[in-house]
């Protein structure tokens, strides 16, 4: 049963089967994240399935690169400095509290099935995209542009 989920996913990803209900993906997390992402995750898949919408989801741990993810799904949420900004179809629609960004996610993803994504983008918050790049450049200001201290870990690697 869960190897016949995971081919009919694999087959709506490639675009070789229309897709017929959520396909929702998560960051792995790591010291950036501001947020549980797994537990903001699992609360997203449970609502989202009972709604049986076909569409595509993405929940990310942080606004510095979770955005990029988020921006390819139709409905992404990326989480930061205690907020969740909420992208259709790549273009930032909401900047909301972080205990909304599931209620969130539901909602937009209702827009999206009632209205199609041309509705939902045109409810866009104008105000949102520069809020969300304000707390982007916070975020990267207070924790620096590498996070998982990368280099450091790179350089210990090597000396192995
Ligand atoms: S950098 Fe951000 S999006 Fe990427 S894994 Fe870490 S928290 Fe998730």
């Amino acid at each position: 049963m869960e190897e016949a989920r995971a081919g009919r996913q694999l087959l709506e990803a490639l675009g070789l089967r229309e897709r017929k209900g959520l396909d929702l993906i998560a960051c792995p997390s790591c010291g950036r994240a501001e947020v549980d992402v797994i537990e903001i995750a699992e609360r997203a898949q449970t609502a989202l399935t009972d709604l049986a919408i076909p569409i595509q989801v993405a929940v990310m741990g942080c606004v510095v690169n979770g955005p990029g993810e988020a921006r390819e799904a139709d409905l992404g949420i990326a989480a930061g400095r205690k907020r969740g900004h909420l992208f259709v179809k790549g273009q930032v629609v909401r900047v909301v509290p972080e205990d909304q960004m599931v209620d969130a996610l539901v909602t937009w993803a209702q827009i999206i099935a009632d209205d199609g994504v041309e509705a939902a983008l045109a409810m866009a918050d104008t105000s949102a995209a520069a809020e969300a790049e304000a707390d982007r450049q916070a975020l990267l200001e207070s924790k620096g542009d590498d996070a998982n201290d990368s280099g450091t870990k790179v350089e210990l690697i090597r000396k192995l």
